[in-house]
């Protein structure tokens, strides 16, 4: 099995002020990591995104307006998503990373693909910048999947609520978005009763889980409600928001998974096929060592063919009570036991 890597240079062109997380080295960290891997690399180069196609996701004034500002020397579009001259570029080719692997994917170039692109993209409102995101390149890939009459499937697992991502597909039906994220944290959405609106009621799922929830207890979240929810979906493809803060020694988050439970999780993804294809992008995470680590773990996971995961079944203390109350508020919509 190989996994298609898309990238481009521009993402290390981004540069943010000294001592800011969301740094140029973490690309190195992950594509490092996906080098170090025994699977199979297929490299392929990110383009950048049709301009129409982005304009599906964000208006014309506020890409034009990320473009002037950029232009005119870049510095902060709110208060932590920083840009330089060079960070526009960056965005373009982040956000076309997608749907190139997307292509490639249907035209039998590898079986799975990782996208290691900067900046972020799940935090990107429709017209504003947010949480060091421009544009939302997950959503735009979605967008890019519906207008090939696919179903889609988003699972976020980046520490951190994916409110951009969120705020396109809700009340779309034919887009599931489904995010385990600790919470209380930035950006403060994502509660369970956060489910949808409309035609697409049910189809947005938010995991809320509390600082210092242990591997099992998240594993536990993701077998009883995220496993059998995207299997009753069936999606064509499975989009992954793959952050890596969730792991123990990130410093912007608190919760306590390790490389091999990304590793877990993208193997279950794959193992979806042939129903569904998968693609991971990088999201956030912010340790250079668990970024390299976890990266390698999740090309390893999506190359991993299929074999069936295990889930814990011991969830504990908050954790478990807030999995039964996400649970309970989904029985309306899907089956859960
Ligand atoms: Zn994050």
């Amino acid at each position: 099995m190989s996994v298609l890597l898309v990238t481009h240079e521009s993402s290390l062109g981004h540069r943010t002020p000294r001592g800011h997380p969301e740094r140029a080295d973490r690309l190195g960290a992950v594509v490092e990591g996906v080098r170090s891997s025994v699977v199979s690399v297929v490299d392929l180069v990110a383009p950048a995104v049709d301009r129409d196609l982005l304009e599906t996701i964000h208006t014309r004034a506020y890409i034009d307006h990320v473009h002037m500002f950029c232009l005119n020397g870049g510095g902060g579009l709110d208060q932590d998503t920083y840009v330089v001259p060079e960070s526009f570029d960056a965005a373009l080719h982040a956000a076309g990373a997608g749907p190139v692997a997307v292509d490639a994917l249907e035209a039998g170039a590898a079986d799975a693909a990782f996208i290691a692109v900067r900046p972020p993209g799940h935090h990107a409102e429709r017209s504003s910048a947010m949480g060091f995101c421009l544009f939302n390149n997950v959503a735009v890939t979605a967008v890019y999947l519906r207008s090939l009459g696919k179903r889609v499937a988003i699972v976020d697992w980046d520490v951190h609520h994916g409110n951009g991502t969120q705020g396109v597909f809700y009340r779309d039906p034919e887009v599931l978005y489904v995010s385990l994220h600790e919470f209380p944290l930035y950006p403060g959405t994502g509660w369970v009763d956060e489910r949808g609106d409309g035609p697409g009621a049910g189809a947005t799922i938010n995991v809320p889980l509390p600082a210092g929830t242990t591997a099992d207890s998240y594993l536990a979240a993701f077998g009883r409600i995220v496993a059998p929810v995207v299997k009753q979906f069936d999606p064509d493809w499975i989009l992954i928001s793959s952050g890596y803060d969730a792991h123990r020694l990130d410093p912007l988050g608190g919760l306590m998974l390790e490389a091999e439970h990304f590793g877990s999780m993208a193997r279950w993804a794959a193992d979806q096929a042939p129903n569904a294809r998968v693609i991971a992008t990088l999201e956030g995470g912010y340790n250079l060592a668990a970024l390299a680590e976890s990266s390698r773990a999740t090309v390893e996971g999506l190359s991993g063919g299929v074999g069936g995961t295990s889930w814990p079944t011991e969830s504990t203390g908050s954790a478990k009570r807030m999995t039964e109350l996400v649970v309970e508020g989904l029985t309306t919509y899907w089956e859960l036991h």
